[in-house]
């Protein structure tokens, strides 16, 4: 019965389901070893570092890891990074397949002046930030302000914004990271503006996210209802309108009409707005935004703009991936063709292999369909490399099964006590001491 060696890259969910799909492809013929590679001393990816603290139900998919991380044939190799601890070269040899479930780490910037000023960050340094990602736990935040620009209208850009509006304590029983939750405690930003260039109707919002809007308990959501009915009027000129804006365009009317309870937090949609400078002596004190307005269906500048006071702009336009030693990129993306690396044992899934796009569970579907290509591919006599044990960096500890199950176990525990799901540790090497 042929026995294959697969190597994941990254513990995200791209990487879990790769590994789901390999085992539920598993036969009296086929049968798998499977090794997971992670850098850091902590599992799950964006389930852990990117899905918002208040959102806990989504974080519920961390079971479904466990299960598959449970399973004989899986072993992990956790505070292990390919590309510096082990290279690319050493893994492919000894593997019948490497996928590459890496995902993109680095923001997309806005190229405009100013952007680089302090005050001025990515959602690809806040989001972890506020999730406890070791390595963002020194970004700086200013909260001393009292209004705050997010740009960019997809779900990511939602989640910052409502991470700044929402009321501190309702933050207090989820696993927001401490150094973020006592920052938020302190902030004194109290409006919280959300910039889309186009209309509401080219919004990359998801409907569920915007019907949680008008629940929140302690902010007032507003957009301008003028704005939600041109969106309508230009939506349904433009011809039949397709299911998921219909929705959406219902959840705008439904935010536009919602009762403003006077709350002192306020989170506003602002639409045909393109961010054109950052201004500020030393620090963000000032964005420019240049009015848009929609002709025969395309967005065009106005030439007139319109300022918004604040020291702190949030940019979240989107993501690419961080180049790993090794591996060929492209646009972003690990350069591939429907997750085959050409010339190569090398797969790759999830937002390594298609971008930033979709939610959790899309990696399910994409991990299945790069798992029946890779088994396709497979020699029928299975590679005989060796184990990768013997050129593991004897320097590094290596966080296994056994180690991430003690993190994960001390964590759930440490935040029990104070009412929390988990309480993060965000210190490296006390994350490896809570594993032995
Ligand atoms: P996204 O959905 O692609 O949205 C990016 C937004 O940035 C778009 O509105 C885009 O506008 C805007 N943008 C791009 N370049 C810009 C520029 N130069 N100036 C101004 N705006 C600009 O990306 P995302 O929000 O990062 O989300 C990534 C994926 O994760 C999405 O599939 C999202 O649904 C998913 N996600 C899901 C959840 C959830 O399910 N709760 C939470 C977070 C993220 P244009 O359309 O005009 O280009």
């Amino acid at each position: 019965m042929p026995h294959y060696k697969i190597a994941i890259i990254g513990a995200g969910p791209a990487g879990y389901f790769t590994a789901q799909a390999l085992q539920n492809s598993q036969s009296d013929d086929l049968t798998f070893s499977i090794d997971m590679f992670e850098r850091l001393p902590t599992m799950w990816g964006l389930v852990r570092s990117g899905v918002a603290p208040d959102h806990p139900k989504i974080k519920s998919v961390s079971k479904v890891f466990e299960k598959v991380a449970s399973e004989p044939n899986f072993r992990l190799f956790g505070n292990i990074e390919i590309g510096s601890d082990l290279d690319i070269e050493e893994i492919c040899p000894r593997y019948d397949a490497v996928v590459m479930c890496t995902g993109s780490s680095l923001g997309k910037t806005l190229g405009i002046p100013g952007e680089d000023l302090p005050g001025s960050i990515s959602a690809a340094d806040f989001v972890p930030w506020y999730n406890g990602h070791p390595d963002y736990a020194g970004v700086e935040v200013p909260l001393d302000g009292d209004t705050a620009v997010v740009i960019g209208a997809g779900n990511v850009a939602m989640d910052c914004a409502r991470m700044l509006a929402l009321e501190p304590s309702e933050l207090d029983p989820t696993d927001t990271a401490s150094h973020a939750l006592a920052a938020l405690h302190e902030s004194k930003i109290r409006k919280v503006f959300i910039m889309g260039r186009r209309g509401p109707e080219h919004a990359a919002f998801t409907a569920p996210e915007l019907r949680e809007l008008p629940k929140l308990e302690h902010t007032d959501v507003l957009i301008d209802s003028e704005s939600v009915h041109a969106a309508h009027e230009r939506a349904a000129a433009a011809g039949e309108i397709e299911k998921h804006l219909a929705s959406n365009l219902e959840a705008w009317r439904l935010i536009a009409e919602s009762l403003q309870e006077g709350h002192e937090r306020v989170m506003e949609f602002r639409f045909l707005s393109t961010p054109k400078e950052i201004k500020g002596n030393g620090k963000v004190e000032e964005i420019i935004f240049g009015i848009n307005e929609i002709k025969d269906g395309k967005v065009v500048e106005t030439g007139e703009t319109y300022s918004v006071k604040t020291n702190l702009v949030i940019s979240a336009i989107g993501y690419y991936a961080l180049p790993i030693k090794g591996i060929s990129f492209r646009d972003g993306k690990v350069e591939n063709d429907n997750g085959r690396v050409l010339g190569t044992n090398i797969y790759t899934v999830g937002w390594a292999k298609r971008g930033p796009s979709g939610v959790i569970g899309t990696n399910k579907s994409d991990a299945s369909d790069v798992v029946k290509l890779l088994i396709e591919d497979l020699d029928p006599e299975p590679k005989n490399g060796g184990d990768i044990a013997v050129v593991l960096p004897r320097d590094k500890t290596i966080v296994d099964q056994a180690a991430w199950t003690k993190i994960n176990a001390a964590e759930v525990a440490a935040g029990e006590a104070l009412g929390k799901p988990r309480l993060k540790e965000v210190d490296i090497a006390k994350l490896i001491s809570l594993g032995q």
